[in-house]
């Protein structure tokens, strides 16, 4: 057992080791970033599994995003190597909480075939409402105020009531109030739950039969500075049996104040715990020592943080870039004349899986898609670009909403005259208007309707009657039929019925007809969208991914078995999916990511574009220093080379010129002066960083195109960084005379 014991704390450092095997019942790990908090949260479900004894069914782990959750079942899967990893619960808390509640939401009177409303669908239902009621709030803001509301509606009552004296005071409430109802009534009409009710009624379940989780030994939990207090309800009912937390955070990190996370999450679980064995990692294994430095640099602007050490292991390195360029779009040229050249320069050590492109906000990504794309890079975009929003795309999801829930009356409204029906704007609106007042669904109302009793006081034309009756009607329910008849044990053919919705739509032509320009690409994405519902079940099938919950004594329990009502809560829930990952996996692409979707990922090469104020610090943020962590959390992504850059106008801008990011100047010193000097040395510092294999001398300088880069961009060596190095003679390494440097110069190169 001792040599077992010794394989999965081998690779760890002391205070890790330590953190994998403490036999305290509540574990907080509170480190920076790459000290191992993730890697160190992994070999602890592996040892609870493999030496504790824990069944894996009883594990409980939570992680922050999806693509985090399937990474971390893979390295677990690496480890124990058995297959037994699928079965650990282990998911974003909204994924859990409702897997939770598809399995015994019954007991709390669920709907078990709810559906699930994303932020987008919440925002757009509450913007309506505001309209209809003629309300004098802003949406956006009202939406966030019923986040706040039902995130403390599971607070206890003493702070809520302080709260609510409070907010009597506030103007408009009368009408915020009035379009919580409104929304509540309205999602509960389409059997719909939004994010927040997802963790809301997860609480509420397992309040009222915590035997549901009675099975839970232990409760792991990533990324936890960006809980918010619903979520730490949920982990202490999670954990309520057996007690057993592990919990690793960075209070540096946290960047979802925006959504309600609060870092007063992390002292309330050190005081409602106590007794914690509160474990700190110093060492940082990601990055160089230039690129740590300068991120703790930022970070450390912020004199009010929770004081940390966090050491490089790794050597010096070449020292980040910051550029400033003419515009955006120079800013898109410039990037990818650096990728390549720092790919050619590595001599096949790097590929184009090594980099990604941090991005503040989505927006700002058409500059560099259109420089990679006319350089022929190829590139995936993860986090907030949405694959799913494309137009033809959600029609097609709308479809499926209606299949699976033929009340859901935004999805009905919006399908039920695409493609053209000859059913106006007008009629749709009063049939929906109908609906929401007399509480049938429109799916009710128009069925009655075209079976001809007249209930609908909305008026059809006839044609129209026709059309919903003859077509849209019959075939939505003759695909409805065949799901119920197969639904009973294997998953039904989720593809062939899109395939068959395709086909029956016309779907093809319609994109043809509407979009003469595009409409292959369209296509393309469509077809793109079917395959990532293929990938989907086969991931099903081969794992259980969502492995069923339990049988629990003296609780209702519904088996999912339907695949397609899984396959849209997989959709709704992964806002931060990728286009074209799966699949495309031989060919290597470069990231393009923003830097709310990179948290807890590395990359060897990272570029930070539009550093500057307004863009970060956000124009539209009010809270600067979780801005600045934004910041810390991009940098702190790089492992050898980081790029920061800043156009001197923007493309959407007023025409004035961006000032350099605040967070930045004070550090402008710590900058390579040029771009970052490629010789020997710095190369095989690379290699050390990455842990791979230095390329030959050969390889790095083979190949080298002709050049046609400007002066200002020809492999400039930082004369500070010449001179440190001349002056420690840092290649002590080999002992062999130095080459002469080589450094490329002029039209040719080598
Ligand atoms: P973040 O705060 O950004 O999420 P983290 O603390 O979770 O960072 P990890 O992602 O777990 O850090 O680890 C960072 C890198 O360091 C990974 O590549 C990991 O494999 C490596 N690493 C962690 N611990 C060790 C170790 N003891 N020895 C060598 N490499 C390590
Ligand atoms: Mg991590």
């Amino acid at each position: 057992v001792m040599r077992e014991k010794s394989s999965i704390l081998e690779t760890l450092n002391k205070a890790q080791c330590r953190a994998v095997s403490s036999n305290a019942s509540t574990v907080a790990i509170l480190a920076g970033p790459g000290s191992g908090k993730t890697h160190t949260l992994t070999s602890r479900v592996v040892w609870l599994v493999d030496h504790v004894g824990h069944r894996p069914e009883d594990v409980l782990v939570a992680t922050f995003t999806v693509k985090a959750a399937r990474e971390m079942k893979e390295r677990i899967g690496k480890a124990l190597g058995d297959g037994r990893e699928k079965k650990i619960v282990l998911g974003t808390f909204h994924s859990i909480a409702r897997r939770y509640l598809a399995a015994y939401g019954k007991n709390i009177g669920l709907n078990q075939k709810f559906g699930i409303a994303d932020d987008g669908d919440s925002r757009s239902i509450v913007t309506r409402i505001c309209k209809r009621l003629q309300l004098n709030v802003d949406p956006p803001a009202a939406r966030a105020w019923i986040s706040k509301k039902k995130a403390k509606g599971t607070e206890a009552s003493a702070t809520t009531s302080r709260r609510q004296a409070a907010e009597k005071a506030m103007p408009g409430l009368q009408d915020l109030e009035t379009c919580y109802a409104e929304y509540q009534a309205h999602l509960e009409r389409s059997n719909l739950l939004d994010y927040d009710d997802l963790l809301v009624r997860g609480v509420e379940l397992l309040r009222k039969f915590p035997s549901c989780v009675s099975n839970i030994q232990s409760v792991l939990i990533d990324e936890y500075q960006d809980t918010n207090g619903v979520q730490y309800e949920l982990m202490k009912l999670f954990a309520q049996y057996h007690k057993r937390i592990t919990i690793v955070g960075d209070p540096d990190q946290s960047i979802y104040g925006w959504r309600s996370a609060e870092i007063r999450n992390l002292w309330r679980m050190l005081r409602d715990f106590p007794g914690t064995d509160e474990i700190s990692l110093e060492e940082n294994y990601r990055s160089s020592q230039s690129i740590l430095n300068l991120s703790l640099q930022v970070i450390q602007q912020d004199k009010n943080r929770y004081q940390k050490v966090l050491k490089p292991v790794h050597n010096r390195g070449t020292r980040p870039v910051l550029r400033r360029l003419k515009s955006a779009s120079v800013e898109g040229e410039w990037i990818v004349s650096e990728i390549r050249r720092v790919l050619l320069m590595s001599g096949s050590m790097l590929n184009h899986n090594d980099v990604a492109i941090l991005l503040r906000s989505a927006a700002l990504s058409r500059h560099i898609e259109s420089a990679l794309g006319k350089a022929g890079i190829a590139y995936k975009m993860v986090g907030g670009f949405k694959f799913y929003e494309r137009a033809e795309i959600k029609i097609l999801i709308d479809y499926l909403r209606v299949i699976h829930q033929p009340e859901n009356n935004d999805a009905f409204a919006r399908i039920m005259n695409v493609p053209k029906r000859g059913i106006g704007d007008g009629t749709i609106k009063s049939l929906v208007e109908e609906a929401e007042t007399s509480s049938l669904s429109v799916w009710n109302l128009l069925a009655k309707h075209c079976r001809g009793d007249r209930v609908a006081k909305t008026k059809l034309t006839k044609r129209a009657e026709q059309t919903i009756s003859g077509e849209l009607l019959r075939m939505l329910n003759g695909i409805r039929k065949k799901i119920e008849e197969i639904a009973t044990g294997t998953p039904f053919g989720l593809v062939e019925m899109m395939e068959q919705l395709l086909t029956s739509l016309h779907f093809q032509k319609f994109l043809q007809d509407t979009h003469p320009d595009d409409h292959e690409q369209r296509w393309a994405n469509v077809q793109e969208f079917i395959s990532l519902a293929a990938d989907f079940v086969r991931d099903l099938d081969r794992a259980g991914d969502d492995a069923l919950l339990p049988e629990i004594d003296g609780v209702q329990q519904s088996k999912e078995v339907d695949v397609l009502p899984q396959f849209l809560a997989n959709i709704s829930l992964a806002s931060d999916i990728q286009k074209g990952e799966d699949g495309q996996e031989d060919k290597p692409q470069v990231t393009i990511s923003t830097i709310h979707a990179a948290k807890g990922l590395e990359w060897p090469v990272v570029f930070i574009p539009a550093v500057y104020n307004g863009s970060i610090p956000h124009i539209r943020s009010e809270d600067s220093d979780e801005e600045r962590r934004l910041l810390y959390v991009a940098m702190t992504r790089a492992q050898s080379l980081l790029y920061l850059s800043c156009p001197n106008y923007s493309s959407t801008g007023n025409g004035e010129r961006n000032e350099l990011s605040e967070f930045m100047a004070p550090v402008s010193a710590a900058f390579a002066k040029k771009g970052p000097c490629f010789d020997r040395p710095v190369v095989k510092e690379m290699a050390q960083i990455l842990g791979r294999e230095l390329p030959s001398e050969e390889a790095i300088f083979k190949g080298l195109p002709p050049m046609s880069y400007t002066e200002d961009s020809l492999f400039p060596v930082d004369p500070d960084e010449e001179q440190r190095r001349n002056a420690n003679g840092d290649d002590q390494t080999n002992n062999a005379p130095r080459p002469k440097r080589q450094r490329i110069s002029g039209p040719g190169g080598a």
